[in-house]
């Protein structure tokens, strides 16, 4: 279905999503290159009916039916100087809803459809992580939902309960008396926990497990190898994935193999470091730690949250279960947070808006939607990040 024509569905929007409008030519890097955009049956189904001639520019590849990108330029073939051709000449119901609704996602919870968004876009980026209070819900308009609609209310809990047990999370994450790496470590710790018992008390033993998280977060278990091994299994991960032009992702990666001055082979996917290498990151985190690590405190919690939000967190996401998802979003939270370190030490301060931007969100596009997610689980299972205390001292919990 196009649009909510029965209106049964209520939407509630994070608050941030309220200012988004598509940025269009001004965006300084386009959805609408180097991603196969996803067209479902039924929007094929349209093109074959009302407008045959949009068939042209179909294609398959990642999905079924994507939209047709053009080989030198890796734009979609309907990308026309910022905006999308599409839209301008048969309106917004001929697009797919992947270019209808990108940056935003939705989830089914009952009769009610969440919508968020992802940090894949830089607009998102500024609203959602820049900024503070966008994590609120409002209640909106649905004027027209995807064609297919998961619902993510599990068997166990009803639609009142899982949100309660997703809002605990946000609020978590959110706690400005915690400093971020406190919150990814218990945010993994009760992830693990509520695995253990029945879901259908999650409710309940959410904020509880939260509230007394502290305790059973283990002592970091140091490896000096690990803020290499972070650039290196980034650089495995984007040596599996798909060769596509990245000048975001590449200035980020620069900064990260400058400042830990290692050197990146991506023949062999090899990191070589040097005898300057351990000291470079030892000054580089004591400086962190003294000058930059209060500034971006805010910002890497609402980063949490924007990543709880689009995986309804613990319910979706990467992973198979919510330990996992957790696992993986904290060594995510480790790589952003040795990016944005890379950064200020390479700009010998604190780095302006446009380049946390920058960094958040090339490594958003890349990590959510490129990276291979079983890939993934099986680097950070070999360098031990998967057990708790190996991951808090990966993201900086101090002992
Ligand atoms: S990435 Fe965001 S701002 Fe840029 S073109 Fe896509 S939706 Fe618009």
């Amino acid at each position: 279905m196009y649009f909510a024509e029965n209106a049964m569905t209520a939407l509630h929007m994070s608050a941030f999503l309220s200012g988004f409008q598509c940025l269009g030519d001004r965006c300084e890097d386009t959805c609408c290159k180097g991603w196969g955009m996803q067209l479902s049956a039924q929007t094929v189904e349209r093109y074959k009916r009302d407008a045959p001639e949009l068939l042209d520019a179909v294609t398959t590849g990642e999905a079924q039916h994507i939209m047709k990108r053009d080989p030198t330029t890796d734009y979609c073939v309907k990308f026309d100087a910022g905006w999308c051709g599409v839209h301008a000449t048969y309106g917004t119901e001929f697009l797919g809803d992947a270019c209808h609704f990108f940056p935003r996602v939705t989830r089914g919870l009952g009769d009610d459809a969440m919508m968020t968004a992802s940090i894949s876009c830089p607009e998102i980026v500024r609203l959602a992580v820049l900024k503070d209070g966008g994590f609120e819900w409002q209640e909106s308009e649905a004027t027209r939902l995807p064609d297919s609609l998961k619902n993510y209310v599990p068997d166990a809990l009803d639609a009142q309960k899982t949100q309660a047990v997703h809002q605990c999370f946000i609020a978590a994450a959110l706690d400005e008396t915690a400093s971020p790496e406190t919150i990814m470590a218990r945010i993994r710790s009760v992830a693990a926990s509520l695995q253990t018992i029945d879901m259908a008390s999650w409710a309940q033993a959410a904020p509880f497990y939260l509230k007394n998280a502290d305790a059973r977060i283990p002592a970091p278990e140091v490896q000096l190898a690990d803020p290499f091994n972070l650039l290196n299994a980034l650089q495995g991960l984007v040596g599996a994935s798909k060769k596509t032009n990245r000048p975001r992702l590449d200035a980020t990666l620069f900064d990260m193999q400058s400042a830990l001055k290692v050197q990146l082979d991506w023949e062999r996917l090899t990191i070589h470091t040097s005898e300057d290498s351990l000291a470079a990151w030892q000054e580089m985190s004591k400086r962190w730690q003294h000058e930059w690590a209060a500034g971006f405190a805010p910002i890497l919690r609402r980063w949490i949250a924007a990543q709880l939000s689009v995986a309804l967190f613990p319910f979706a996401g990467f992973g198979e279960t919510p330990e996992d998802r957790a696992t993986i979003l904290g060594v995510r939270f480790a790589t952003v947070k040795l990016a944005l370190m890379s950064a200020c030490q390479m700009s010998n301060e604190r780095i302006d808006d446009d380049t946390t931007v920058r960094i958040i969100q090339s490594l958003a596009r890349f990590l959510d939607h490129l990276a291979d997610p079983e890939l993934s689980m099986k680097i950070y299972t070999e360098t031990g990040w998967v057990r708790q205390a190996r991951l808090s001292a990966l993201i900086g919990v101090s002992s």
